[in-house]
């Protein structure tokens, strides 16, 4: 039996030093695993892969708790209660299946306090809900959808607040993200921050 407040937070390094993260194990996720075969776009790059692969190997049967977590209905009372002001959903990994993306939607109620930030490819998971939002839709939860392309930068796309765009290494074209810290910076963290078409060079 899965106990009370089971969700697994992470501590995240690098660029997301100081925001804490839900993840769930990228390298059993269906869909990753489909993704990271395709070339000309950013998934066979996928820093996830890389790091669940190698130096943080450790990490994933916590995230392999979550993915089987998430991916069912989670009673309300077993939501986790957080104290952060920002938090980061899949930093590793991607929504499994719908029940996965009600639970993050559950999870942002519960805790109205708290602004809660998604990157994801699967904008059709994310329409399916907003077509039917039978838990409402939380004020806190902000969507950026996650442009798979490179050197494709696009415009945010229907049902998303943000766009994340990524531009080839040595790219010269603008971009507002490359080498930056989110702490410093919290564009993609904010809904009012005037930045909703987000640029990085692929590292
Ligand atoms: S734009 Fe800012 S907040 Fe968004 S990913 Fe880049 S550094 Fe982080």
């Amino acid at each position: 039996m899965i106990s009370k407040q089971a969700v697994h937070m992470s501590k995240m390094s690098g660029k997301l030093k100081g925001i804490p993260a839900i993840n769930t194990n990228t390298l059993t996720n269906p869909f990753c695993i489909r993704q990271h075969q395709k070339t000309g776009t950013i998934c066979p790059e996928c820093y996830s892969f890389t790091m669940l692969e190698g130096y943080r190997k450790n990490c994933t049967p916590a995230f392999e708790r979550n993915s089987a977590l998430l991916s069912e209905h989670i009673p309300w009372d077993e939501l986790p209660v957080l104290n952060f002001a920002y938090v980061r959903y899949s930093a590793h990994g991607e929504i499994i299946n719908y029940q996965h993306y009600l639970n993050l939607v559950r999870i942002a109620l519960k805790n109205p306090h708290t602004t809660f930030v998604l990157w994801t490819k699967r904008a059709s998971i994310v329409r399916q809900y907003q077509a039917r939002p039978i838990h409402g839709m939380p004020t806190n939860l902000i969507l950026i959808f996650s442009n798979p392309r490179i050197d494709k930068v696009i415009d945010v796309p229907r049902g998303f607040h943000k766009v994340f765009n990524n531009v080839a290494k040595g790219s010269t074209s603008p971009q507002n993200c490359t080498g930056r810290k989110c702490m410093e910076c919290l564009a993609c963290y904010r809904k009012d921050s005037g930045t909703d078409v987000i640029v990085e060079m692929v590292k």
